[in-house]
């Protein structure tokens, strides 16, 4: 899957899923800019591995980090333009940045539901917005939103998570529409349980794994990379009929919920 000469802006790229997606555009010969909070992961064996810019570099990829808060409009527009300056242009918008607050409806304060709300929906809102033109401008746009199998089902203690992945999914259909006539697709990503930062306190816990083994009809889980190649791919050429979709990566979770 070439993507040699495009350029591709993930949000959240320096840990996690945002990192393999990050990777493999770079694998692929794509310039990336990595965009997130913080550059150096959470993680240890992350940390330990490096950042992502200088794994991206070892592989002789070109990468850069922009300091980028997602979930607020004069950062986003930052990274935007230096994306742009720095490359001249971009193909590929990864709206990957993401974050977990447990809770019930009940449970969560209202500056727990605004938070969640802003990182992982308005945020898609910001930087689409941002992106647009030069997604325009490029000959085979991009756009590809994380979303999760949380999308399709209600699950425990997550109210917000459950509730902003949904309407990732719909914006992704919706955006499908506006972008469609430009030549840009659009596609939603649903991973099931893949280990990170995010999700190492469900898969630390013995009774939460459990249910997480049970679930996952595959002998493994997924790593950060195998949804990097699925971002590759739907970066490609080769999905350019595929448009306004949401798709599970997830070693068939939903098929036995
Ligand atoms: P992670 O915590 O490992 O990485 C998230 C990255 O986003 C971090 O680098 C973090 O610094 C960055 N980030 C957080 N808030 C940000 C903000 N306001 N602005 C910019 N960057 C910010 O999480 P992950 O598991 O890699 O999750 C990535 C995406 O995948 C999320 O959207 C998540 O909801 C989704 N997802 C994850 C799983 C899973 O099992 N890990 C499953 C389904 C969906």
């Amino acid at each position: 899957m070439d993507l040699t000469g495009k350029t591709a802006l993930v949000t959240g790229g320096a840990a996690g899923i945002g990192r393999g997606i990050a990777i493999e555009l770079a694998r692929g010969g794509a310039n990336v800019v990595v965009a997130d909070v913080r550059e150096n992961p959470k993680l240890e064996a992350e940390r330990n591995r490096g950042k992502t810019v200088d794994i991206i570099e070892e592989l002789s990829g070109d990468a850069l980090f922009s300091e980028c808060d997602v979930g607020k409009e004069a950062s986003v527009e930052t990274t935007v333009n230096k994306t742009v300056s720095e490359y001249g242009g971009l193909d590929i918008l990864v709206n990957n940045a993401g974050i977990s607050v447990p809770g019930s409806v009940t449970e969560l304060d209202r500056k727990d539901w605004d938070k969640i709300t802003e990182v992982n929906l308005t945020s898609v809102y910001l930087t689409t917005k941002h992106a647009a033109t030069h997604l325009y401008g490029s000959d085979a746009g991009r756009i590809i939103n994380l979303a999760s199998t949380a999308a399709f089902e209600g699950t425990p203690q997550g109210a917000g998570y459950c509730a902003t992945k949904g309407g990732v999914v719909n914006l992704t259909r919706q955006l499908a529409v506006d972008f469609g006539p430009e030549g840009t697709t659009v596609n939603a990503l649903c991973p099931g349980p893949i280990y990170t930062s995010m999700s190492q306190g469900t898969f630390d816990d013995p009774e939460r794994r459990e249910i997480y083994e049970e679930h996952v009809l595959l002998p493994y889980f997924g790593e950060p990379e195998d949804v990097g190649q699925l971002a590759r791919f739907l970066a490609s050429d080769a999905a350019r009929y595929i448009t306004g979709t949401a798709i599970p990566i997830d070693g068939g979770w939903l098929a036995s919920r």
